[in-house]
């Protein structure tokens, strides 16, 4: 038997295929308690015809393997036809000492017990006090932490409490939040909230080096920059202009460009006017 065996295993690959796929439907797997040398060997031979089957595959199995790819294919297509609608941002609020791991959908529409996690997390850091933080705020951070996956956003400031803040301060309104996110320049952070959000405010402060983005519908949007404490905001700042420059569709009627310019400074300036900005 042992010979047989042996002589088998010299057979071309087709034809020890095919003996050991008789094996295999012949002899059950794997030795057994009291199973004779000869069966043991007969199922050494049934392996190595496995091994052939893999190397030499018939028609039939290579239209399953063909099917099985396109099957896997198709589920990752599918996958990627359903982008996701939440991020898990996380929050550190070095003022408070706390932190916060949180999953925000794009539309920032929380449960009520997130929306009550984050309502506490961004808490008024001088009084304790607390209110419910806009949708459409939350909606810009998520989409930050989106943008810079796999870093902490730094909160220098969320829901501020009067009297601190400027006179109609939108962090009064639960509509603002200072920060920074970390291992990115400020400045870029600044550029990318002005570059793809609206019903923004977006300010940069530079001495303290984090920005300020708050949500205001219905409003103009507005960019400033302050380079010191207590200076005078510079509004609609070079930085503002360039960073959405990028986006403006090429005009090449100069007098237009012109009147456009200024009609647009004077849009900000009425915003600001009117809502006295900001931070
Ligand atoms: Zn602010």
């Amino acid at each position: 038997m042992a010979v047989l065996a042996f002589s088998v295993t010299r057979l071309s690959r087709t034809l020890s295929f095919a003996i050991a796929l008789t094996i295999c439907l012949a002899v059950p797997r794997g030795p057994q308690a009291g199973e004779t040398t000869a069966t043991t060997q007969l199922s050494g031979l049934a392996d190595q015809g496995a091994t052939a089957q893999k190397q030499g595959l018939p028609v039939r199995d290579r239209v399953i393997l063909v099917v099985e790819r396109l099957v896997v294919q198709l589920k990752a297509a599918l996958e990627d036809a359903e982008p996701p609608t939440s991020v898990v941002v996380h929050l550190r609020f070095p003022n408070l000492r706390s932190e916060m791991e949180i999953e925000l959908p794009f539309d920032g529409k929380l449960e009520p017990e997130g929306a009550k996690a984050v309502k506490k997390f961004l808490r008024c850091r001088r009084t304790g006090r607390r209110r419910k933080i806009a949708p459409g705020l939350l909606a810009i951070v998520a989409d930050l932490g989106k943008r810079y996956q796999g870093h902490t956003i730094e909160i220098v400031s969320g829901y501020r409490a009067p009297p601190y803040g400027v006179r109609r301060s939108k962090h009064f309104q639960g509509h603002a939040v200072d920060l920074r996110v970390e291992g990115v320049p400020t400045k870029e952070v600044r550029d990318y909230l002005w570059q793809n959000h609206t019903n923004v405010g977006v300010g940069h402060y530079v001495h303290q080096d984090f920005v300020h983005v708050d949500y205001r519908p219905r409003q103009n949007d507005v960019a400033w920059s302050s380079k010191r404490r207590g200076a005078p905001y510079r509004i609609n700042p070079k930085w503002a202009r360039v960073a959405r420059a990028v986006l403006a569709p090429a005009d090449h009627d100069h007098d237009h460009d012109h009147d456009h310019g200024i009609g647009h400074l004077a849009d900000v300036a009425n915003s600001v006017s009117n809502d006295m900005a900001t931070h």
